[in-house]
This record gives C-alpha cells, structure tokens and sequence, in this order.
C-alpha cells in the first residue's frame, strides 16, 4: 500500500477515502510542520498533500525519493518548485476554482470595508466613540458604485471581482499577462497598462498569481502612481506588494487606504505598522474560509492525489506534462 503524507488535518471526511486506499499520516497538530518535520516525515511516502504553508524544495523533494504526486489545498503554487517536480517527473496538482467566488466575495468586503470605514465605524460604536449622533462631516468614507476599479490579474478570482464590479455600475480597467477578449466582450472591462490603471483607478485589486514577475510588482513607484484617493486590495499574496513601501504610502497618504488579506510574512506580527494604521483593514487569509468551500478543497485535493498516484490525470494538473510524456 503506497504511503502518503498529510500535512494538516482537513475539513470534512474527504481524508477517510484517502485512507481506504492508502497508508496515511498526517500532521497532526495545528501548527504547520517544519521544513526539517516534513523532511523526517517523508522519506518513504509516494504521495504528499500538502498547504501554502508549506515551502516544497528541492530539498524536501530530495529527502523523498520515491515521490510521485504532490496534491495542494490551495489555488496559489508558489510554494511548490514547480520545475524541479517537473524535472523529476513528480505530478503535482491543486484546488482552483471552487474558492474563485468565495475569494472575490471577500475581496468585495474588504473593499467596502474600507472605502466605507465599517471596521473603524465597528470600533466607534463599541468603544464609545459616537457622541454626536447623525453628523454631516462623521465618519466620511468614498463612494463605491460608479467608480473606476483596476484589476491586476484577469485569472478568475479577477474575473469574479470584475463580475460583481458591473453590480455597482464601475468602470472596469485590467492588467494581466494576456488580453481576455470573452471577459472585455462580457463585463466591458478594458485592458490597459499597469501604469495607466494605477494612475486611473479608485480601487485597485491584486488577484495575479505570486511568479519571479509578480514578486513585488507593487512598490514604491507603482504607490506613488496611484491616486492620493485611491485605495489597493490585496488578495493575491502578500510577496505582490513591497509592504515597506505600502506602509509608507498609508502612512504619507500617497494612497487612501488598503484591504490586505494576505502579507509577506503570515502570520502578520502583532505589532506589525501596518497594525497601527487606521486606513487598513486586515484579514488573516481568509480568502478561501467558507465551510462549504474548505471543504470542497479537501474532497478535490484528496481526489486528486488519488488520481495522480493511480496514474490518471488529477482533476487540477499544474504540470500535465509529466503525465503525457510519461
Ligand atoms: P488564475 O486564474 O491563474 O489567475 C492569475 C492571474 O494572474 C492570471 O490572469 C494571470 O494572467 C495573471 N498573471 C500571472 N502572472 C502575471 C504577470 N507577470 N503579469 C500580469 N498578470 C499575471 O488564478 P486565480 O484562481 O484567479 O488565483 C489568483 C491568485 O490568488 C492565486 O495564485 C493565489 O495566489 C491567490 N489566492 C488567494 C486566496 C486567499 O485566500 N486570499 C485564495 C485563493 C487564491 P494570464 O491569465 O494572462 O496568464
């Protein structure tokens, strides 16, 4: 029976039909294992599911020599090296799509939480800060509906964030790799250069994969182009923006405020700057965090590895190439 590594428990029962066909371990406290923990823990595994969490190198892979399969709960790869699992034929798969509309949802709420200062409003009421009652100049926020919104990654959380962006009447600019001819035809979205939709956009949303040419693509310069009232929501990954730089502009106002769902470092030190501002609204990577959808992630991330370690194609291949040539 082919071993496997799990490297935390998941959501729902979709680890039982893992264990009817294999011989399973998995993680089993709440915290993510360590490098040297995987390592320790994989020497004779075939197959791994693993979480962002976890950094796959080439040196995990090397203490695992008889790997064939890595299924990730998770959209984004970049904490798997892709090309070496390429290179050394090992399948590896994902869970794209069922968290498409859940992740959008969340990048709307982080939207019109800041621009409509709820999370600043909640604290207000709470902590006895509304004195006044109703007040013509209390608690001012920016108009949503109507405005131009900036999409950086027209994959399909983008589409899905642009979909919901025709509900308020926005205009719709996008950057991404490639044009998206069905999404200009369907939403009206224009696609434009990433210079000219930070310099046009009210909101802009990141939602491109994090790759050597995302890596901080949002940086000082990219802040300075952005209109002083304008405002970034990140739910891509926290390595897209240069967060020093992103301090610095919340705290000059060269922007109006940010929506982060996702950091360089995770979890976000509690008295990280960012904490200390009030034109942030932060959410622990939530992105996903729908019960239906976690577990969804966990029924395809499991059968996916099942496929994988039976030969066939996973239902999210990120490297198909290693099947068909193989
Ligand atoms: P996707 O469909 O692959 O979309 C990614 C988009 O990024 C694509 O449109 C791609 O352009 C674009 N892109 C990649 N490299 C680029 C570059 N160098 N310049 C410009 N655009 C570039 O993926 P998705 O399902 O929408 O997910 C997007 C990302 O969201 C994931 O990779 C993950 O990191 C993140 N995510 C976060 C959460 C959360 O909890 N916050 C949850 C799920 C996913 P092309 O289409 O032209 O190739």
């Amino acid at each position: 029976m082919a071993r496997v590594f799990v490297t935390r428990k998941l959501p729902g029962d979709a680890l039982d039909r893992l264990r009817a066909e294999f011989d399973v371990d998995v993680w089993g406290l709440d915290r993510p294992p360590s490098k040297a923990e995987i390592i320790e823990r994989i020497g004779d595994v075939e197959g791994l599911l693993c979480l962002l969490t976890e950094r796959i190198d080439r040196e995990v892979m090397d203490a695992a020599p008889r790997l064939r399969a890595i299924s990730s709960y998770s959209a984004g790869l970049d904490h798997i090296d892709l090309e070496e699992a390429t290179r050394r034929g090992i399948i590896v798969s994902y869970t794209p799509g069922v968290l498409t509309e859940a992740v959008a949802d969340l990048a709307w709420a982080l939207l019109l939480s800041v621009a409509r200062r709820i999370v600043e409003a909640d604290r207000e009421v709470r902590g006895g800060g509304w004195r006044v009652g109703w007040h013509p100049t209390y608690m001012l926020g920016s108009n949503v509906y109507g405005r131009t919104i900036g999409i950086v990654g027209m994959g399909r959380i983008g589409t899905a964030v642009a979909r919901r962006a025709r509900g308020f009447n926005m205009r719709i600019l996008y950057y991404s790799r490639s044009r998206k001819p069905e999404v200009e035809r369907e939403l009206g979205a224009v696609f434009v250069g990433l210079d000219e939709l930070l310099k046009e956009a009210d909101y802009v949303v990141l939602s491109v994969s994090l790759n050597r040419e995302t890596y901080r693509m949002i940086g000082e310069r990219e802040l300075r182009l952005m209109k002083p009232s304008a405002y970034l929501i990140n739910i891509s990954r926290g390595a897209v923006v240069d967060t020093e730089a992103l301090v610095k502009a919340l705290k000059e106002g060269w922007i109006a405020g940010a929506g982060l769902d996702v950091y360089e470092e995770e979890p976000l030190p509690k008295d990280h700057p960012l904490t200390r501002l009030r034109n942030v609204v932060l959410t622990p990577h939530i992105g996903s965090a729908t019960r239906e959808v976690r577990e969804r992630m966990a029924e395809i991330a499991v059968e996916n590895l099942v496929r994988s370690l039976r030969g066939e194609m996973p239902l999210y291949p990120a490297n198909p190439e290693v099947l068909v040539s193989g």
